[in-house]
């Protein structure tokens, strides 16, 4: 039976899973917390939403001891992340008095000098925490578990070395896990360097596709904005995220949402922690509808009630687009994923297909806006007669018309059509 009595966890755990209402394991928890338990150096791959938390969470709050100092360091790319492993890590030590911190930079050094002092866990992106190794305020001479979440992640974004810099400030007899939704070439190396025989667990390797559907319009460039908004006026959605490739695009979806009245905000790495962390506390309680964002926002955050996922731009790395449609259809719930294609986005939407076989991403019917604004940086003679609309853009939804135009032929996304290589590198990414 899958049950979590069977995983050999204490009564503290026990009690305080049962409060966060867990029936059963996920399968990357049945299958990691035994090794875990057991002291094995294991490398998790699994589905984002399949509860990889708690899967390491669960032995680092059985391991760690009141006042014996720091013992776990969990890294993790992001300080969105950081911040919600920690609340995750909180409730899984509900009645044991552990101290669990999470430590990011862009906000003050000093209360986190403090609060190094008595802490037993320490949830960290890199930087900051190699700022503490650097200043001495961290003691990691008593660290017996070391996790790397998101690793490929935290490999791509270039913090290698700085994740080489804490590995080898921690005792070498640790025990160290690795755990990630796509765990690459990249991410192996560090394992075959800094692991110890590490078990390898592959739970389902994607988000559950059959919980979540996926479509694709192909759209000309100037009508990308404008089927945006439709899609969303038009869809019965609960929150929504919108992911683009850049802070530009960002903040200009953002505006043009905004002056059609859809309640949006939009988070970047270009904002304030402070910003980010309020805005993302403002969606997950509902205070508006779509966020706007970069990948900064794709990687591991659990936003309850997220049903749709808007690719307005198709991601550079194919693996960005697993972590952006893993932000919906969590934890057995259903969801969908629009990607809005222009001609700009074919070769990445290819290698999307190339490299993730396995996803059926259905074309949808060309719709088809009468009324739409003339896109000042491209000439589309075409459509020059609607300019004068252009005042109008998005305020008279209603009377756009959308035929359902046909498209002739099939997806020129056939898999047997793209010749571009699955892995792309050293892209240089602004978030
Ligand atoms: P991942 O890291 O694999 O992307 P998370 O650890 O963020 O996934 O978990 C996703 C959501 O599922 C969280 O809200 C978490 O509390 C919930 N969850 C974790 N384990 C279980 C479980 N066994 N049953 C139900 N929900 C769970
Ligand atoms: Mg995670």
């Amino acid at each position: 039976m899958n049950t979590f009595e069977n995983l050999n966890l204490n009564e503290q755990l026990m009690g305080a899973i049962n409060r966060l209402g867990f029936k059963e394991p996920t399968q990357i928890q049945r299958d990691t917390i035994p090794l875990i338990l057991n002291d094995k150096d294991v490398i998790g791959e699994s589905a984002t939403g399949s509860g990889k938390t708690l899967a390491f969470g669960a032995g680092i709050i059985k391991k760690c001891n009141p006042g014996e100092g720091v013992q776990a360091i969990v890294l993790v790319p992001t300080r969105e992340l950081a911040e919600q492993v920690k609340d995750e890590m909180i409730k899984l030590s509900y009645q044991k008095q552990i101290k669990i911190l999470a430590i990011y930079g862009g906000v003050s050094i000093n209360p986190q000098i403090d609060d190094l002092r008595r802490a037993e866990v320490v949830i960290a992106t890199p930087g900051r925490l190699l700022d503490h190794l650097t200043r001495r305020t961290i003691d990691t001479s008593k660290v017996k578990i070391f996790v790397l979440d998101e690793a490929d992640r935290l490999v791509d974004m270039g913090f290698i070395e700085d994740v080489e810099k804490i590995i080898k400030a921690c005792p070498t007899d640790r025990q160290t896990l690795l755990f990630s939704a796509t765990i690459y070439q990249s991410a192996k190396q560090i394992a075959e360097t800094y692991m110890k025989n590490p078990t390898m667990v592959h739970a389902t390797r994607m988000v559950d596709p059959t919980k979540l559907e996926q479509k694709y319009y192909d759209v000309p460039s100037n009508l990308k904005k404008e089927l945006l908004i439709h899609l969303l006026k038009k869809e019965n959605s609960d929150l929504t995220m919108v992911f683009c490739n850049t802070r530009r695009i960002t903040d200009m979806v953002v505006e043009v949402l905004k002056v059609n009245g859809i309640r949006a905000s939009s988070i970047h790495g270009g904002l304030t922690q402070v910003k980010r962390l309020k805005t993302i506390d403002l969606f997950h309680n509902g205070k508006f509808q779509v966020l706007v964002c970069t990948d900064v926002a794709a990687r591991g955050l659990h936003i309850e009630g997220v049903t749709h996922i808007y690719n307005f731009d198709i991601p550079k790395d194919p693996k960005d687009y697993v972590h952006r449609i893993g932000r919906t259809a969590r934890a057995g719930k259903e969801g969908l994923v629009m990607n809005i294609l222009t001609q700009r986005d074919y070769g990445n939407f290819a290698r999307v297909q190339d490299t993730f076989r396995e996803f059926s991403i259905q074309k949808e019917d060309r719709p088809y806006l009468k009324m739409t604004i003339k896109n000042p940086e491209r000439n589309s003679s075409r459509r020059s007669d609607n300019s004068q609309n252009r005042r109008n853009y998005g305020r008279n939804n209603n009377n756009n018309r959308f035929n359902n135009r046909s498209n002739n032929g099939n997806s020129r996304f056939g898999k047997s059509s793209s010749n571009s290589s699955g892995s792309q590198r050293n892209f240089k990414r602004r978030y």
